[in-house]
């Protein structure tokens, strides 16, 4: 399990959006709906779910995990998000080996760079704004496992 995964599963996006957007309880189960942020509303559309830790804004279709919500509130990049948010839920960030040899350290850097757009990439796929491309893979006939 890699960093951003194992970190993910020790998060509830309830609790990290609570700490930008006053959520209520909606009627729905695992459905949380408050004042959306990234939009200028008066009746609240924007819909936080437990059950599969997504956003989403029925105003302005913005839509997300927990890391994508960080990142778009506070304009940061995805291993800054991650460091954040360990930081803030007291979960230690895995310091990674690094070899002396520069070589080897450009190597190990552009390794973690890929892993880490994967996992966003497979995040998105997964989720509701994949959708689309998920409908096109099928499509396709291409296998879940090929898809990741
Ligand atoms: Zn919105």
């Amino acid at each position: 399990m890699s960093f951003a995964e194992q970190l993910k599963s020790q998060l509830n996006i309830v609790d990290v959006v609570s700490q930008y957007v006053r959520l209520k309880r909606s009627g729905a189960a695992h459905r949380f709906v408050g004042l959306c942020p990234f939009h200028s509303e008066k009746t609240p559309s924007f819909s936080v779910h437990s059950g599969n830790q997504f956003y989403y804004c029925f105003g302005c279709h913005a839509t997300g995990d927990v890391f994508k919500f960080v990142q778009e509130m506070e304009s940061l990049t995805f291993p800054e998000v991650l460091h954040t948010l360990a930081e803030r839920n007291g979960i230690p960030v895995p310091q990674r080996q690094r070899p002396d040899d520069p070589e080897q350290q450009e190597k190990a850097a552009i390794f973690e760079m890929q892993e880490i757009a994967a996992q966003l990439f497979q995040d998105n796929l997964r989720g509701p704004c994949g959708a689309e491309a998920r409908s096109y893979l099928q499509s396709r006939g291409v296998s879940k496992d090929s898809a990741d």
